[in-house]
């Protein structure tokens, strides 16, 4: 499957913001952007004013990025925000957080998405009891994400935890740390999301 290959930190620096791709190196001052905000390239210091398109095209950008999701699949879920009852931005936030590997990272059993998304490919995610390994499966209302038993005493989830201990889980998430599962207790809003991004602005690029 097609994944971002270019640098994490040159991602994060091409946006001027920490877009925590790395993990536990995110929180450090070994972040590059935290030690060189200008972005990559040799014109990388130039800063430019951009045009209404530029800035529509560099929020969308910094939600995919974000979330780990390529083009089509950004575009499948903008139709789907767009078909749903309510503000297209904050549905299309929604559906992405909702996605199995943010969850995971959420839960804090992944000290990045990437990292997350690789747990779920691996199979040690239940959703409701049943083994899902598709990092895309979006969770509903109620559901509930657990590792899988044949992977609760895996070492590598200890020292994961470990890492990910002072993150805050979300209060939409019911999470029980001991059991290593969270219940959708309810679906997030706007101000559950920390994503830096002006939503409004990716609807009306799409919406040309
Ligand atoms: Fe982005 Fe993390 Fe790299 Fe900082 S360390 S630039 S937040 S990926």
């Amino acid at each position: 499957m097609a994944r971002y290959t270019d640098a994490s930190c040159r991602l994060c620096r091409r946006e001027g913001q920490k877009l925590f791709l790395k993990g536990t190196r995110c929180y450090t001052d070994k972040c590059a952007v935290a030690r060189r905000s200008q972005a990559p390239g040799q014109h990388g210091a130039k800063k430019k004013k951009l045009s209404e398109y530029g800035l529509q095209l560099r929020e969308k950008q910094k939600a995919k990025v974000f979330y780990g999701v390529l083009e089509s699949q950004f575009r499948k879920y903008f139709e789907m925000a767009s078909n749903k009852k309510g503000i297209t931005g904050e549905n299309l936030l929604q559906i992405l957080e909702l996605r199995l590997d943010n969850i995971v990272y959420r839960m804090g059993l992944g000290t990045s998405r990437a990292e997350a998304r690789q747990i779920v490919r691996h199979g040690h995610i239940a959703v409701n009891g049943k083994k899902v390994n598709i990092p895309s499966y979006l969770v509903s209302k109620e559901d509930v994400v657990s590792i899988r038993e044949s992977s609760l005493n895996d070492e590598k989830f200890k020292l994961i935890m470990e890492q990910t201990a002072g993150r805050n889980v979300p209060a939409w998430l019911d999470f029980n740390a001991d059991k290593k599962q969270a219940t959708v207790v309810e679906l997030p809003k706007r101000e559950d999301i920390d994503l830096p991004v002006q939503e409004h602005l990716i609807v009306e690029l799409y919406s040309k």
